[in-house]
């Protein structure tokens, strides 16, 4: 029987075997990775279609598989030597930009990895970001949410920065996988989307993320994304990125670094 729990041992060993888990002087890019499980039915998905929450362009599990039972949703949290890198202002440093990409590239053979295991055990398997049918529209809204899904998967709830604050903190990547395989959900351990941010539960008024932001996307409302996304693509800095590292736009993520929540539940 797969579990939660051997798929996030499994995953672990993948990450720690892997040579592409690897900043180019040697420190790792993911620290060991937390595997939650949601019921593909739970009924958080469709309150995701709501307008005032995605809206009807997300697709619920079943619109990815047919006959989808359950979603496997895991968290690569970065290392200390990729976090620690950027706590700097400015610019986003050079480690937390091979992770950022080169990370990327592992995380969706992560996600590839766990479909295999899946399908291994005779069970079919997607993981929606990599299909075809995945799309994002212009209003930054996607077909699915990787942040949403492992909100659902009980790994953790959403900053005012709008990242998702896990058990490692919210520096790092999500992905997921949709199944027709049975595997017992993972139990919520909080009660609200918002638990685990120090200013979004009313437990303090923290607004570090809201400080670190170079361009004042974050404020008491959250993050406005057109502001973010202008500054990751602004021609001169993304000229200067491009020419020293190949990468295609800024990837800044200054407001996961350098605050109470980059690697653990803030308290
Ligand atoms: S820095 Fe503070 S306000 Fe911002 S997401 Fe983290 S806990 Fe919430
Ligand atoms: S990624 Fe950078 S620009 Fe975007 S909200 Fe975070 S700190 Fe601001």
């Amino acid at each position: 029987m797969m579990s939660g729990e051997s798929l996030q041992a499994a995953l672990a060993q993948f990450l720690k075997t892997h040579p592409a888990n690897r900043l180019e002087n040697g420190d790792r890019i993911y620290d060991e990775p937390l595997v939650g499980i949601a019921s593909a039915n739970d009924p958080y998905f469709l309150e995701f279609t709501k307008p005032e929450v995605i809206g009807d362009v997300f697709r619920v599990p079943a619109d990815w598989l047919d006959g989808a039972v359950s979603v496997v949703s895991f968290f690569l949290p970065f290392s200390e030597a990729v976090r620690k890198s950027n706590r700097t202002t400015g610019l986003p440093s050079p480690e937390w930009l091979h992770a950022r990409f080169r990370g990327e590239d592992l995380n969706n053979e992560a996600k590839r990895f766990v479909v295999s295991l899946i399908e291994a055990k005779g069970h079919r398997a997607v993981a929606p970001t990599l299909d075809g049918r995945f799309t994002q529209t212009a209003d930054f809204r996607s077909s699915w949410s990787e942040r949403h899904v492992a909100f659902v998967a009980g790994l953790g709830t959403f900053g005012l920065s709008r990242g998702l604050i896990t058990a490692k903190g919210m520096a790092g990547r999500f992905g997921s996988v949709v199944t027709d395989l049975e595997i017992t959900p993972t139990e919520r351990p909080y009660s609200n989307p918002f638990e685990y941010c120090l200013f979004l539960s009313g437990k303090a008024q923290c607004k570090v993320c809201v400080d670190r932001c170079p361009v004042q996307a974050i404020t008491d409302e959250g993050k406005a994304h057109p502001p973010c996304s202008s500054y990751m693509r602004r021609e001169d800095l993304v000229q200067d990125i491009r020419n020293r590292f190949g990468y295609r736009y800024l990837a800044c993520g200054k407001c996961q670094t350098g605050v109470p929540c980059e690697s653990r539940i803030p308290n």
